[in-house]
């Protein structure tokens, strides 16, 4: 698990440790006992499943790619947690990754456990016959331990909608006659998938800002006015309408978040810059985004990246270096990419007040500890990015049931959930001075150890 992780775990056990109203059952040595052993479950997976895919390629070669499916906790329910495809993918990632959704679905109450899979491979040098064997492949190795009730795979980094269609079909006919629609989610919509998956975690990101900088920080004014916490105070600075946004990343979460953001009404932001794995573009008058995303979607995904393609998009923009974008004047970063982006060699120079985890882990620890120092308001990833996951949740639900939910009921729904959360957390995070990542930490391991406990697992 990450060193930040970690550091973050060891604090909020010695947080809960001192609350003489959590577990209150326990006290003197069988307390000290049961935190050592909290301590262990959650910085230890259950299970850790790996497999060297044997794949032959087209060219006539056959490779054997590693490929990752962890089981962190299934205390809440099922495992749970997106397949990353991407050549960076290592076990100690998967298994930190897996260790937040256990975290983000005990925060969100979403009835699952925490799970992650990987494969070692870059999808764009891939042929699409070779990737459906790969994903066909990763499902074979692992068709035991997952399923419906199991283990419920998801798209992450580098998957979408083909791949989890392809390995539903794989399982279905791996498993005749068992339940399959709840075995993947974030399939396509024809294949039992639900409307809404799709854009989820970029609503959801998006909802989680404007429903903490202005919803909730405009109906608390005079209590925020008065704390001593410096990041009421920063959220009063920031509560206000146009401003500057910045989006690192431009896939799945990326664009949806800044196409949120150009569309809302109420607050007249205006989306300056936008980065994609070639590049960054930059207008201080703000960028045409639903312009930039028809061009991706006509160019696999990539933002124009030269003078030429820039006419063709019909937007005007400056062209910068890609890792430019986090360190703009802005005032709110999406970062909405990969892990580690704000980082010992940039935190320095961040110049935004709020900063928004629309990726998992993007921020380092040391980095997160230097900007909280400075009253940066983050948005933790378990918090912010967990629409995903929460869609998925109703798209299990739909296949159980075979009825299905309109795209407008998921969307209500989804805002619902995450506005509850929201709402339990918020208040406390603006009166006492823990960062709000450490508070989230604090609910969900609350959440989590006291059903470990009434189930007999926690002594
Ligand atoms: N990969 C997404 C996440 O990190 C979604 C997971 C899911 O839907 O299970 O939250």
């Amino acid at each position: 698990m990450h060193e930040q992780t970690k550091g973050i775990v060891q604090e909020s056990l010695n947080a809960l440790s001192h609350n003489s109203l959590f577990l209150p059952d326990l006290q003197g040595e069988a307390r000290e006992k049961a935190f050592t052993s909290l301590g262990a479950i959650l910085s230890t997976p259950n299970k850790i499943h790996k497999a060297f895919l044997r794949i032959p390629l087209e060219d006539g070669r056959v490779v054997r790619i590693p490929a990752f499916r962890v089981h962190h906790n299934d205390a809440f329910g099922p495992y749970k947690g997106g397949v990353r495809f991407h050549e960076s993918v290592n076990e100690d990632e998967v298994v930190n990754l897996a260790f937040l959704m256990t975290l983000k679905n005990a925060l969100h109450d979403v009835p699952f456990g925490g799970g992650k899979g990987g494969i070692v491979l870059n999808p764009r040098e891939h042929s699409m016959k070779e990737l459906n064997n790969i994903s066909k492949k990763y499902v074979q190795y692992f068709a035991d331990v997952i399923g419906p009730e199991k283990d419920i795979p998801a798209p992450d980094v580098g998957s979408g909608e083909r791949e989890m269609d392809w390995m539903m079909a794989e399982y279905k006919s791996i498993k005749p006659g068992e339940p399959y629609r709840g075995s993947f989610t974030g399939k396509s919509v024809l294949n039992g998938g639900s409307l809404g998956r799709r854009e989820a975690t970029g609503k959801g990101v998006y909802f989680t800002f404007r429903y903490m900088l202005h919803d909730f920080v405009s109906q608390h004014k005079e209590s925020l006015s008065t704390s001593q916490n410096p990041f009421a105070l920063t959220a009063l600075k920031t509560d206000r309408q146009g401003m500057r946004v910045a989006v690192q990343g431009f896939g799945n979460v990326g664009s949806v978040s800044a196409l949120e953001a150009y569309q809302c009404p109420s607050l007249k932001n205006k989306v300056v810059a936008v980065s994609d794995r070639n590049v960054t573009l930059y207008n201080e008058e703000g960028l045409d985004i639903p312009s930039l995303v028809s061009f991706a979607s006509l160019h696999q995904g990539d933002l124009p990246y030269t003078e030429d393609q820039l006419l063709e998009s019909g937007v005007s923009a400056k062209i910068l270096k890609r890792d430019e974008l986090v360190t703009l004047d802005v005032d709110v970063l999406i970062l909405a990419a990969l892990e580690d982006q704000i980082n010992k060699g940039n935190m320095e120079k961040i110049k935004a007040s709020v900063i928004v985890e629309g990726a998992n882990a993007p921020v380092t620890g040391e980095a997160d500890e230097y900007l909280n120092k400075k009253g940066i308001i983050i948005i933790p990833d378990i918090l912010a990015n967990a629409g995903g996951v929460i869609v998925s949740y109703f798209e299990w639900l739909q296949g159980r049931e075979t009825q299905f939910y309109s795209e407008e009921e998921v969307i209500e729904m989804l805002y619902l959930k995450m506005k509850r959360t929201l709402d339990l957390i918020l208040p406390q995070y603006f009166s006492d001075p823990h960062p709000l990542r450490q508070n989230c930490y604090i609910h969900s391991v609350m959440k989590l150890s006291t059903v470990l406990y009434k189930q007999g697992k926690l002594y």
